[in-house]
């Protein structure tokens, strides 16, 4: 398991670094940790496994309101702020994702939100000790952000969960391009409703994309629902096609495999070659068979006769179509050329 969790569920809606000050509406107060916003479920966790080494049940006596702090086995601290209620005592035990309190907005805060902060050895007020916590925690909802960033093209870095200078870079870019009035690299409850909906609509496309690619396969014989998602059997069917294509096999229905699709859906949309097996030459046919047999010569293609000899002799077809959707002559051709001839 991790080593620190996320000790809620809500989104980010401050970093830690200077801001403006939500309450006093000064310009550049340093804020010391993350701020998660309200959800429908408030409960609070622990971050990490530990000790309660300290917590204040006075709503009013400090601007954390009631608030308490961890002490976690590899030394570091995590302090919980402005809760509406504390669910442990002072010098409990508590386990990774035990609930340590319920969120609130008691003391200095303008709303229900958890101040989450995290320090490398005891916390102390002069913040000497101060870390960001933010880089311990794999976020899911910072996943679906970059998740989302990365098929917009904003972010190259890792899916992570972890908001670091890259996600946050990636998400300043988004909010730069949506027009935002705060341009802030936090993904809030306004950046996340729009992330959400650029969510849904990649779904849809793609979904729509795999249909497509579907209807592709089913018409070049492959059994399969044409139903949008991408699961084995439509998987292996675009791989069995990149392997007999030569293209890279990984599933992946790129450029390259679609245009070899559309190719081998015209091949079969096109009549079968008369005869697909050459007849061998006859050493001393009489007379009549000779007339028949140059009659059947003059229907096979000379490609064909020839990939059927090379195939022939190094036995590289048996009996039976060698697959779904190629004829065996195709499949002549692609082996006789693989060797090296002229076919
Ligand atoms: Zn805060």
């Amino acid at each position: 398991m991790a080593t620190f969790i996320k000790p809620c569920e809500g989104y980010l809606n401050s970093l830690v670094g200077y801001r403006v000050d939500p309450k006093t509406g000064k310009p550049r107060v340093m804020h010391r940790g993350a701020d998660y916003t309200s959800h429908t479920n408030n409960n609070i966790v622990a971050s990490a496994a530990g000790k309660v080494r300290f917590l204040d049940n006075n709503p009013n006596r400090t601007g954390f309101g009631r608030y308490l702090i961890i002490t976690h086995d590899n030394g570091y601290e995590t302090l919980y702020a402005h809760l509406a209620s504390i669910n442990v005592r002072l010098n409990q035990r508590v386990k990774q994702g035990q609930k340590i309190g319920v969120k609130g907005t008691t003391g200095k805060s303008t709303g229900v939100h958890l101040h989450f902060e995290m320090s490398k050895g005891r916390w102390n007020n002069r913040y000497t000790t101060n870390v960001n916590p933010i880089l311990w925690i794999d976020d899911p909802e910072i996943r679906t952000v970059q998740e989302v960033l990365v098929q917009l093209g904003f972010y190259t870095g890792d899916v992570d969960g972890i908001h670091g200078d890259g996600s946050i870079t990636a998400v300043e870019k988004f909010q730069k391009a949506k027009g935002f009035s705060a341009v802030d690299g936090i993904p809030g409850r306004g950046t996340m409703s729009v992330i959400h909906k650029e969510k849904d609509r990649i779904i849809k496309e793609e979904i729509e994309r795999v249909k497509v690619i579907q209807s592709k396969l089913v018409k070049a014989g492959y059994k399969l629902k044409v139903d949008g998602l991408k699961g084995k059997a439509t998987t292996n069917a675009i791989k069995t096609v990149q392997r007999a294509t030569g293209l890279k096999v990984d599933g992946i229905a790129g450029k390259a495999t679609d245009a070899k699709l559309n190719a081998i859906i015209a091949n079969l949309n096109k009549p079968e070659p008369p005869i697909v097996k050459p007849v061998p030459p006859v050493q001393k046919p009489k007379e009549e068979e000779k007339v028949e047999s140059a009659e059947n010569k003059n229907e096979i293609p000379e490609w064909a006769e020839k990939a059927w000899e090379h195939v022939e002799e190094k036995r590289l077809i048996r009996d039976g179509r060698p697959n779904d959707y190629i004829t065996r002559a195709e499949l002549a051709v692609i082996l006789a050329r693989r060797d090296g001839l002229n076919v």
